[in-house]
């Protein structure tokens, strides 16, 4: 059997009495919907994150949208962000009728470059009277936190909320704080392929602020009031299932070990890849953790890139390139008007990047394969 991108299979294997015991439970008791499972999962993982409200949601999409809700962003509004990241980031801010503003990111982390943001947020205040910049969502590529320091400060001296998109990079840290932990609010996701993922959709938005909180809890459920039948918002159904709450809490009972395991299989990656001719291995700011949701390489060239990774298809190693076209590029945002090397860095590494197998379950003897095939 080849080596699979994401090994699902053998993390069942190790929770698979407790998944169907959670599930079993959300049968017995019945509450398929918000049963209480939710509240568990919440404060459970508010707890691991250090900060003070979770509200689960339906998918990491919907945690954007609710998290930009609660800021209530709309049209005029300009919400500045990567290019470089998963369709979502974006789609949540035009789903609401704002305009993302892209930003350039920065060469190693993939991350968005806080220099960029400062000229991207004078440009829009000096020269675009007809959009007001609002907010700004930093995503953690890969796992890897962004640069909060920096961004955190510019973003509030402008006035603006900062959303930390966190899909990827559950578990990670910033100078030791836990990601969902930074900005005004943090979303992340619980996608199969996530770092923590359920067997299914499924999401969460973080926040420290009670206003906040209270928000997001009414705009998940049709902006509902002191009850479900009263609406004072507009808002959508945004909920997570009982049952994919029970499978997480499964999960989560490994996760911590899974965090080290994947460290693990990063630090033989990178041992392994350190003598290969022409290729970067990816590197986390110091004072940092990368919950490595993928081990990305960059190649020279697309060239390069193209025989690399015939070299592995060949030797039945699959490997896949986040992203290949960023999405400044995409026809969905053709109305912005931006087009190809607008943003350097970020085309520039679209054209070079590919992620490696990388899971919890990866096996040394696999990883050296991997890295014989690249070397050859
Ligand atoms: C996966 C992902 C999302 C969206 O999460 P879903 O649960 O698939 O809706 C948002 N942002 C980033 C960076 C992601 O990787």
């Amino acid at each position: 059997m080849g080596i699979p991108f994401i090994d699902l299979k053998a993390q069942y294997q190790r929770v698979e009495e407790a998944v169907k015991k959670g599930i079993d439970g959300v049968l017995d008791h019945g509450a398929y919907v918000m049963g209480p499972e939710i509240t568990e999962l919440e404060d459970q993982l508010a707890d691991f994150s250090d900060v003070k409200h979770a509200v689960g949601c339906a998918s990491g999409t919907d945690a954007l949208i609710m998290a930009l809700m609660a800021f209530e962003v709309g049209p005029g509004d300009a919400v500045f962000t990567t290019p470089f990241t998963f369709m979502a980031t974006a789609e949540s801010i035009a789903l609401l009728g704002a305009t993302p503003v892209f930003v350039d990111i920065d060469p190693v982390t993939f991350n968005i470059d806080p220099d960029d943001l400062r000229r991207k947020v004078r440009y829009v205040k000096n020269e675009r009277k007809d959009l007001t910049p609002k907010g700004v969502i930093a995503v953690d590529l890969f796992g890897q936190p962004a640069d909060y320091d920096r961004i955190e400060p510019l973003a509030h001296n402008n006035g603006l909320f900062l959303i930390v998109d966190a899909a990827q990079s559950f578990g990670a840290t910033y100078k030791g704080k836990p990601v969902c932990s930074l900005g005004d609010v943090a979303c992340t996701s619980f996608f199969p392929a996530k770092p923590l993922g359920c067997y299914g959709d499924g999401g969460m938005v973080f926040a420290q602020n009670d206003e906040l909180h209270k928000l997001l809890v009414s705009i998940r459920v049709h902006g509902m009031g002191e009850d479900k039948y009263e609406n004072v918002r507009l808002g959508i159904n945004g909920r997570l299932d009982s049952m994919q709450a029970a499978v997480l809490l499964a999960k989560f009972a490994i996760f911590a070990d899974e965090i080290e395991k994947r460290q693990q299989a990063a630090d033989r990656y990178a041992e392994l890849l350190s003598d290969v001719p022409d290729l970067v291995v990816p590197k986390v700011a110091e004072g940092n953790t990368s919950v490595w949701a993928q081990y990305s390489l960059l190649a020279n060239d697309s060239a390069h890139r193209e025989e690399l990774m015939t070299k592995l298809r060949e030797n039945d190693i699959p490997s896949v390139i986040y992203y290949p076209k960023p999405l400044h590029q995409q026809k969905a945002f053709a109305d912005l008007n931006y087009s190809k090397g607008d943003f350097p860095v970020c085309d520039s590494v679209a054209d070079r990047i590919f992620s490696l197998p990388m899971h919890p379950y990866l096996e040394e003897e696999d990883q050296k394969t991997i890295a014989k095939v690249l070397k050859g």
